[in-house]
């Protein structure tokens, strides 16, 4: 989340949905705060008291797990995690949470069958979502789960996908939304990853920073628009890029932890603090309170 300025494609490029759940501010640092009854933006700190610029696979196991990976292993650790990261995630993450209380998550990204057959991914070069849902042997999604709509491409429109299969059909973000949110109806929790904006920050290809920007501005309003009474949605990242274009790397600026829904789950003690090991306790209680009644 980055400064209300021309090198932030959130302030500069047209973001009518966002806009509009925050009460007309672009999604930047000046949004920042309560907006009507359901949505709650609050910064959220990556770097975790270590030192150095904050990076995905540490950033996405304080995520998954609640507990702060980069302090856990010293430094703030890139892209594939290596085996002592890997094996961490594994011992307790979301999902094995959400599994020991009886309540379902799922992932809902869809993988192909080459993924798992890549000699890579066998001597474990997986990503820290893929090794922590295969740690609570959640379900894998495929080709045919995405096809029937019970899966949800990475980059939401399958835009790439198409790339290695023509003959697969693009769809809209809004469809993206109707699929993730159909997920919803039986599941506790639906994961979804989405990376192209880690890859148009570093890349500073302009055209793909404006799709990215267009993309998840359309499904998120899409999301909103179909969230019932019960749902709460939650976006968050593993650390800032692209909202800086004056650098390609990763940024030390907050990311956004956007909640729409039951803002009630989120402990105002803690929105001054609030850093990736923030999420999964909040995703328990916001299942505890609408069980409950809560929310
Ligand atoms: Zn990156």
């Amino acid at each position: 989340m980055g400064d209300d300025a021309e090198y932030n494609p959130w302030v500069t490029e047209p973001t009518p949905h966002l806009r509009s759940w925050l009460s007309g501010i672009p999604l930047s640092r000046a949004a920042v705060g309560v907006h009507g009854k359901e949505v709650h933006l609050i910064a959220t700190d990556t770097r975790l008291g270590v030192e150095g610029l904050p990076q995905s696979a540490t950033g996405q196991a304080a995520i998954f797990t609640g507990r702060n990976a980069p302090q856990a292993m010293g430094m703030h650790m890139a892209g594939l995690p290596f085996r002592r990261l890997r094996e961490w995630v594994q011992e307790d993450n979301i999902y094995k949470q959400f599994a020991r209380k009886g309540w379902k998550a799922t992932f809902a990204n869809s993988y192909t069958q080459e993924y798992f057959e890549r000699p890579a991914t066998k001597r474990g070069w997986i990503s820290v979502s893929t090794a922590t849902m295969l740690s609570a042997q959640v379900p894998v999604r495929y080709l045919p789960e995405l096809l029937r709509g019970e899966a949800v491409y990475h980059d939401l429109t399958r835009r790439t996908l198409k790339e290695h299969l023509p003959e697969v059909d693009e769809i809209t973000p809004e469809t993206a939304a109707e699929h993730l949110t159909r997920l919803g109806r039986d599941h506790d929790l639906v994961v979804h990853e989405f990376f192209l904006s880690d890859r148009a920050g570093h890349k500073h290809d302009p055209e793909l920073v404006r799709w990215v920007v267009e993309t998840l501005d359309r499904f998120l309003g899409a999301m909103l628009r179909l969230r019932q009474r019960q749902d709460t949605i939650v976006l968050v990242s593993d650390h800032g890029n692209m909202e800086d274009l004056r650098v390609r790397t990763h940024t030390m600026n907050p990311v956004p932890t956007l909640v729409a829904g039951d803002v009630g789950a989120i402990e105002n003690g803690q929105v001054a603090e609030w850093n990736l090991c923030c999420i999964a306790p909040l995703l328990q209680r916001l299942v505890e309170r609408r069980q409950k009644g809560e929310s």
